[in-house]
């Protein structure tokens, strides 16, 4: 089974974090592929690519079971993912489980995606509530069979929803920006993350 985790990480922050813990204990038997967007449709990142992708790299070594994957930046043209699950496809077969896991935010927006419907087709659907929140789904996520048997995702390779509770991390990348503007050094990102931002002088003047 190969769990899904995109994002823009712009920069990763304690939140992703503790999703990513949450994906790894749900699915000890998977492995959780953290894929930062290349381009995202919606919106400009504010550091490189270069940056983003190394920032990760220094708080993933840890993990076994995480691989920093990147195919998004690989590819051509802006992320979608309908085209990553596709590439897995490709690469894992018709039969293995795809999980995509979404925070409750990109949960919620997921209606608004590239092919949304293709999407499920092509995975499972993992949601992370965010905060103390409780996503209100999209209509189209209606099409799957939502279950509280995480077992059932690795019985077949799409058409589940699962929700998790993650534990309350009222922090987004946004805020780490706005606060390194403001000059507050409570970042709520790990150590070597505030060390790489300041290192590098990022998210100063946007
Ligand atoms: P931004 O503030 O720039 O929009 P972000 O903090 O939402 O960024 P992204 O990289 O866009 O981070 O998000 C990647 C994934 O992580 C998304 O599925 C998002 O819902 C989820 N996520 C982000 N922050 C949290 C958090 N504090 N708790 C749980 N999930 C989160």
């Amino acid at each position: 089974m190969h769990i899904l985790f995109g994002g823009t990480f712009d920069p990763v922050h304690d939140g992703h974090l503790a999703m990513i813990d949450g994906l790894i204990n749900a699915f000890p038997d998977a492995l959780v592929h953290v894929i930062p967007n290349r381009h995202p449709p919606h919106r400009m990142t504010e550091a490189s690519s270069e940056h983003r992708l190394a920032m990760l790299e220094t708080v993933l070594g840890k993990y076994s079971k995480v691989i920093l994957d990147q195919v998004e930046l690989d590819l051509q043209g802006p992320s979608y993912s309908v085209k990553t699950l596709e590439f897995f496809r490709s690469i894992h077969g018709e039969k293995e489980p795809l999980v995509l896991g979404l925070g409750a935010d990109a949960a919620e927006g997921f209606g608004e995606w590239h092919q949304p419907q293709q999407v499920l087709e092509l995975a499972h659907v993992c949601v992370l509530d965010r905060a103390g929140q409780t996503a209100q789904l999209p209509n189209v996520m209606g099409a799957l069979i939502e279950t509280g048997d995480l077992g059932m995702l690795a019985q077949f390779p799409s058409g589940y929803l699962v929700r998790l509770k993650t534990p309350i991390f009222s922090v987004s990348s946004t805020e780490v920006r706005k606060r390194i503007r403001e000059g507050n050094p409570e970042l709520l990102v790990p150590e070597k993350i505030k060390h790489y931002i300041s290192q590098h002088s990022l998210y100063r003047t946007h």
